[in-house]
């Protein structure tokens, strides 16, 4: 089922949904299957799963030379979201991203979800590769989400890019992509990014999954703004609870967001990391209550890998 059918269906119920990784190469489905099973007394209506592109390790070789060699951490995107679909009977959102892939590729695997009966895609730019600094697309690949979106969307009308197809069957994919309050790092400035937002919503995204934020007045302004230049869709907010002290720094260098002043100053007085997990799931719940108050259609997880502080959160909540 789509996601859009998910959030019509709940009528205003704010749901419970989460993103999780897969697991790291050589690591067996059951420890991902062990991590989630708690989190399915909170009936997540759809689960995401994060795309992973390949980076470059450095390995040394015999002699101290190194050697450069490319490698995915973390595969098996499409094979999660089949599983989790089997397991538990609860629908998917695979992330496609631009980065590492060619139209063709692009197509082939999009055939592949389809043949699996997945309905849902959050599609993106991805990130470009660690240490490359910025994001490069392939050859005969796409630069921006809008354009790979557009090609899920034209394989949603039938339209393969061999044109010599005859009969074709069409796609049914509902379409989510990623929308910034603190601005995606690479735009100019706030209004361009919405700009470019609202054209992948033009262009046909049904839903938009915001990145992490700690403060829900960023969100607001950023829902206000979505609305004044014409965007109606639905806006998911992502949430994460802060788990370590290193987070403090770590996720605004990642992700390109502000910790406010009064969660960091509670994260810098605690004595260990669990005392900033009681922080950072507090935080977390007052953050969901008001998210939920004013009517948010999920509530949606960023797990990362650690299902503890998610399952706790929900347990006040859900
Ligand atoms: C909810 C969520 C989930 C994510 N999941 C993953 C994942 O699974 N795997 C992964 O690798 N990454 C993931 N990311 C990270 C994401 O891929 C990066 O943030 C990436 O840098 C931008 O992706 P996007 O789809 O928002 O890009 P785009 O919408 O393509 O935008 C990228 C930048 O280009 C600008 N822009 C857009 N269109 C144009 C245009 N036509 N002309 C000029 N400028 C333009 C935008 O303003 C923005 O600054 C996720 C992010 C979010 C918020």
């Amino acid at each position: 089922m789509k996601v859009i059918d998910h959030i019509r269906n709940a009528k205003g119920k704010t749901l419970f949904t989460i993103e999780i990784l897969p697991p790291l190469k050589g690591e067996n489905i059951r420890s991902l299957f062990d991590n989630m099973d708690p989190l399915m007394e909170f009936k997540p209506p759809f689960i995401d799963v994060t795309y992973h592109r390949e980076e470059y390790v450095y390995k040394k070789k015999e002699g101290g030379l190194l050697e450069k060699r490319s490698t995915r951490k973390r595969p098996g995107t499409v094979g999660i979201c089949a599983a989790i679909q089997n397991h538990y009977k609860i629908d998917t959102v695979p992330h496609i991203i631009c980065g590492g892939f060619n139209r063709e590729e692009t197509e082939n695997a999009l055939i592949d979800l389809h043949f699996l009966g997945i309905d849902n895609v959050l599609v993106l730019q991805g990130d470009g590769i660690k240490n490359e600094g910025r994001f490069v697309p392939e050859p005969d690949g796409h630069k921006y989400a809008s354009e790979l979106l557009q090609q899920v969307v034209d394989m949603n009308q039938g339209k393969y890019l061999d044109e010599d197809l005859q009969n074709t069957t069409p796609t049914n994919f509902c379409i989510g992509v990623a929308g910034y309050p603190e601005k995606h790092f690479a735009a100019p400035n706030l209004k361009t990014d919405l700009k470019y937002l609202k054209m992948k919503v033009d262009l046909g995204a049904e839903y938009i999954v915001t990145q992490m934020f700690f403060n829900n007045k960023v969100f607001f302004d950023f829902v206000d703004k979505c609305r004044e230049i014409g965007i109606t869709v639905p806006i998911i907010p992502g949430i994460k609870p802060i788990t370590t002290k290193s987070q403090v720094s770590i996720l605004p260098t990642t992700f390109h967001i502000d910790i406010p002043e009064e969660l960091a100053d509670e994260v810098e007085k605690c004595r260990d990391n669990a005392a900033v997990k009681e922080v950072g799931i507090e935080w977390c719940v007052q953050q969901s209550r008001e998210l939920m108050t004013r009517g948010v259609p999920t509530l949606h997880y960023y797990s990362m890998g650690k299902s503890d502080p998610i399952y706790r959160i929900a347990r006040q909540l859900f």
